[in-house]
């Protein structure tokens, strides 16, 4: 079975083909344009979209190796994500499928990033239900609970900010460009993550929050920038492995609670921040500490990429769930939806 996914559900386009669930190609082609408005910026992303699609999806084919008259069905991200960008998407795939005339089929993007973990590699185990996974991106921080592939149940989640927002406010305090997550990581590897201490937040038992960090970020550097305006300059690297290491300490206290609480211990991480070398090797030496057995995805599968929203296809393709012609993109939908 061969299935073409597409995802455009935020700032970058991507097209994937795999063949059951072995991936043949993944394509992604970033947005450069947001960068220097120190976000996303809706309307250009559509734009940029509407310009990549074709591009895109005609590489994924070539790179796969197959023609489109061998697709068995086209997948693609209804939601959630920008609607201007998620139309894009919707539409091609539509159009695609109706051509071709083979089923269509919609895709939570939230469900994606954590079945992300059943896409086919020899380097990877795959988990077994049920597992917890901390769903850690740029609009979501989450624990689920994963019964079954399309069977999800929150038990916690922000109440404010996403980790992936309190990464790239950070990173904006520090003046780096967006996104500024992958930045913080990087400069974090040659700092001591001891050198500043940041409060972590008081909430519920499975919940974050991360806009008082923030905050406190914010009037910490700009008291260390009055003392000495090349603070920042000066400590950099310790600034950011100071952020990084107290936000990687409120995620694991969460799991450790999630773990006590569920007395699960397959323990997966997914989203794009689980892209994050602190949060990745932490979750790694859980096993040895605690005994736990984690899943960390792929580098390439953990910001957004169609193959999670192709393998997320194959397993609804397998029970024949395919979306009717008019199925319209949503913004707003829960993992559990
Ligand atoms: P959502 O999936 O919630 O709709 P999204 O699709 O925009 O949001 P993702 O692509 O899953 O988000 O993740 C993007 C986020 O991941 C950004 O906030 C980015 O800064 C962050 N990120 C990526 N790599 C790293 C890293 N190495 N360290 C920390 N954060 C990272
Ligand atoms: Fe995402």
């Amino acid at each position: 079975v061969y299935i073409l996914g597409i995802e455009s559900s935020c700032d970058d386009t991507s097209a994937a083909v795999i063949c059951d669930a072995k991936v043949l190609s993944n394509v992604v082609a970033n947005q450069e344009v947001h960068s220097k408005y120190g976000g996303v910026v809706p309307e250009l992303a559509s734009r940029a979209h509407q310009q990549n699609i074709v591009p895109v999806v005609q590489q994924a084919l070539s790179q796969a190796n197959i023609t489109k008259e061998q697709l068995s069905a086209i997948a693609f991200t209804k939601g959630p994500g920008l609607m201007g960008s998620l139309l894009v998407g919707t539409s091609f795939a539509k159009s695609l499928a109706l051509g071709l005339q083979i089923p269509l089929i919609d895709v939570n993007h939230m469900q994606a990033h954590i079945l992300a973990h059943f896409i086919d590699d020899e380097k990877s185990k795959k988990p077994t239900f049920p597992f917890i996974c901390l769903t850690i991106s740029g609009g979501h921080t989450q624990i689920v609970k994963v019964s079954d592939y399309f069977k999800m149940e929150i038990l916690g989640e922000t109440i404010d900010d996403a980790v992936g927002e309190a990464f790239d406010k950070s990173a904006k305090i520090l003046g780096l460009p967006y996104p500024g997550g992958p930045l913080i990581d990087k400069y974090a590897q040659l700092g001591n993550e001891k050198a500043f201490q940041f409060t972590k937040p008081k909430v519920g038992d499975l919940e974050f929050s991360f806009s008082g960090l923030k905050t406190g970020i914010l009037y910490f550097i700009q008291k260390q920038q009055r003392i000495n305006p090349k603070f920042i300059e000066e400590n950099l690297n310790d600034i950011c492995a100071s952020i990084q290491y107290t936000i990687a300490e409120i995620l694991m206290d969460k799991l450790k609670k999630a773990v006590k609480l569920t007395g699960i211990k397959q323990i997966a991480i997914a989203g794009g921040v689980s892209a994050n070398s602190e949060i990745r090797n932490r979750l790694q030496l859980a096993e040895k500490h605690f005994g736990w057995t984690t899943f960390v995805p792929k580098f390439e599968y953990t910001t957004d990429n169609a193959a999670m929203i192709a393998v997320t296809g194959y397993l609804k393709y397998l029970d024949h769930t395919y979306a009717a012609i008019s199925v319209s993109a949503k913004a707003r939908l829960k993992v559990t939806d």
